[in-house]
This record gives structure tokens, C-alpha cells and sequence, in this order.
């Protein structure tokens, strides 16, 4: 039987940015170093196949600090950082910390400290609940951060009291979504204090931008990624908004809901910025099983940012070290 055509436009970039890789790399150099078992904090990125594989060479993914018996063993801190009640803890037990938070989540945290010090509330745009919003507020005292979600949200901000105030975002979020809500707080708070470069990381908006490329063009978009990563649901909601009639969120190929895609012509790949190339890889060879696929990139900026492992990890495996 022949199959139909398909045309699939991959977006470029796509998947796995700077912070991920280096988060990544940095247990798997723990292992190569150490042995196992290496302990990490939180899923060390928002993908259940990378933490999978992870567990598979022996690191031991814990919710909290307590639940590491050993004070020799690495313990590591996930890419979206952690509050500062979190390396205090791992101080106090004398335990072998690595932390593995993005050097541009960092920035961020030194961003919202330099305010405090300065006397300056916050406004954190955000997602309440998300690790790394937690990780943000938990810089500072309770009530020096105030988290703002939605334009509703700055409506609600009380009048502003005898101090000034600065803002800082989720690197993750929506950047035409965190435009609105910046225009109206810097509406409603003439002398808001910008951050000096962007919040919102090159990798999110490098991977919003080609979607928004490529969504007009195609009759349904996949973003391979997990539910509970934020830059993966933002690419998702950036392909509706773009004109795309159908975008969905797909962990694996088994998991692709192939009533949706009958008389499809053209689809949109992307892929969130914790999940791995192998797992597009394994999406478009499960569509060239149904269809006659022609695959065609469709590249909207070059990326090359690096960062160098935690200064922990930067020497050399011990020789009879487990792999
Ligand atoms: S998405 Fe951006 S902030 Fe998050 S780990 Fe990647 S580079 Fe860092």
C-alpha cells in the first residue's frame, strides 16, 4: 500500500539548550568521577526519559535534602536552581553539594539580590508552583518578592508603598505573553526598574521564534517535550497563537495520538529544552512508518552558548571510578 505524502518542517533550534546539557553533563561527570550512587535534587531536568536514563547509570533522584543517608556521596541541584534554604541545609549536614543550577537562573537570582540590598521590592513574573520561581523567591525573606502571573494580577498590585520597585522574570515564559504584562506594569509603575538584559533566556525565545515560523505553514505542530516543563508548553501555546490549528505536547512516539493526523500535509516538529534529539529522531521515524515523509529544517537563529561544568566537576575521573 503506498503511504501519503508528508511534509515535516523541523524547527531550528530546537531541544536541548545550554543549561540542560551542562546540567546533565554535570551527573554524568559525578558518576565518572565518584561512582554511583550520585544523588540529585528534583528531576535534574523536566524530562522523564533523560531522568530515566540518569537512574539507569546510577543517580538517585530524592524531593529533598533529608532523604540523602550518605554526606560523602555528590548531591546535585537541578538546572532550575534552589532556594538559599537549600545549599544552607546541605552546609549544615556537611554534604557534598554540587550545584548544577543555569548560569542564566543565576543571574537572576543575583538580579532580584542586588534590588533587595538596593532597598527595592520585586515583581517576579512567573508560574507559582514552578521550581524555579521557588528557587527565585527563596533568595530573599518572605515578602520581598511578589509573584505576578497574569494581567489581572498587576491590577491587583496595591498602590505602591514608599519603596521602589524592580522586576525579574521566569527565564522560561512566553515572551509576547510577558510583554503585555511588563507594558502594564511599567503602565501602572512609571518607575519600574527594568532588568539590564533580558530575563527571559536566549534558548526559550530562540525556540519561540522559529515556531512562529514555522506555524502558519503547517496543519498540526508536535512539541517533543514533557508536561510539567514551562518551555515546552510555551511552544505549544505560541504555535496556536501563530495560526497553527493544532499543536500538541508529545513525550514519545508511542504516546502520539495518530487519530488527529488523517489528511494532514505538512507538520511542525519542535522540541522543548530538556528533551534529547534521539526522541525527535524516534518521532520522525514513527511518522516515515505511516507516511512518505519529506523532512525539511527550517533554521530562525544559530545557537552557541556553552557553559563550563560546575568548578567540582572540572578535573580529571578517577581512574577505577564506575562508569
Ligand atoms: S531554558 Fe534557558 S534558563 Fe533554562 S536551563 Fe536552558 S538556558 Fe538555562
Amino acid at each position: 500500500m503506498t503511504k501519503p505524502p508528508l511534509d515535516i518542517l523541523l524547527c531550528a533550534p530546537r531541544g536541548f539548550c545550554a543549561g540542560v546539557v551542562r546540567a546533565i553533563d554535570a551527573v554524568e561527570k559525578a558518576l565518572a568521577m565518584h561512582g554511583a550512587p550520585v544523588y540529585v535534587r528534583h528531576e535534574i531536568v523536566h524530562n522523564k526519559y533523560v531522568v530515566e536514563s540518569l537512574r539507569r547509570k546510577g543517580a538517585v533522584f530524592v524531593a529533598e535534602l533529608s532523604e540523602v543517608p550518605d554526606t560523602t556521596r555528590p548531591v546535585i541541584f537541578s538546572a532550575h536552581g534552589v532556594p538559599k534554604s537549600v545549599p544552607a541545609e546541605a552546609a549544615s549536614r556537611t554534604l557534598f553539594a554540587i550545584d548544577a543550577t543555569c548560569p542564566l537562573v543565576t543571574k537572576v537570582h543575583r538580579e532580584a539580590e542586588v534590588h533587595h540590598k538596593r532597598g527595592r521590592h520585586i515583581l517576579l513574573v512567573g508560574h507559582a508552583g514552578h521550581p524555579e520561581v521557588i528557587g527565585t523567591m527563596g533568595q530573599l525573606p518572605p515578602g520581598a518578592i511578589t509573584l505576578i502571573e497574569t494581567l489581572d494580577d498587576v491590577a491587583r498590585l496595591p498602590p505602591p508603598a514608599d519603596q521602589p520597585l524592580a522586576y525579574v522574570t521566569q527565564t522560561t515564559l512566553s515572551v509576547d505573553d510577558t510583554r503585555g504584562i511588563v507594558q502594564a506594569l511599567q503602565t501602572r509603575f512609571p518607575e519600574l526598574i527594568a532588568p539590564h538584559k533580558e530575563d527571559i533566556c536566549y534558548a526559550t525565545t530562540n525556540r519561540q521564534e522559529a515556531v512562529k515560523r514555522v506555524a502558519p505553514l503547517v496543519d498540526g505542530l508536535l512539541v517533543v517535550g514533557s508536561p510539567n516543563s514551562s518551555n515546552s508548553q510555551r511552544l505549544r501555546e505560541v504555535a496556536e497563537r501563530a495560526g497553527c490549528p493544532s499543536a500538541r505536547l508529545v513525550l514519545r512516539a508511542d504516546e502520539i495520538d495518530w487519530s488527529i493526523f488523517g489528511a494532514i500535509k505538512r507538520l511542525g516538529i519542535t522540541a522543548g529544552a530538556s528533551a534529547p534529539e534521539v526522541l525527535v529522531e524516534e518521532i520522525i521515524d514513527a511518522f516515515a512508518e505511516r507516511y512518505e515523509v519529506s523532512v525539511e529544517t527550517v533554521s530562525t537563529a544559530d545557537e552557541s552558548v556553552f557553559f563550563p561544568l560546575p568548578r567540582e566537576l572540572r578535573g580529571e575521573p578517577a581512574p577505577n571510578a564506575a562508569e
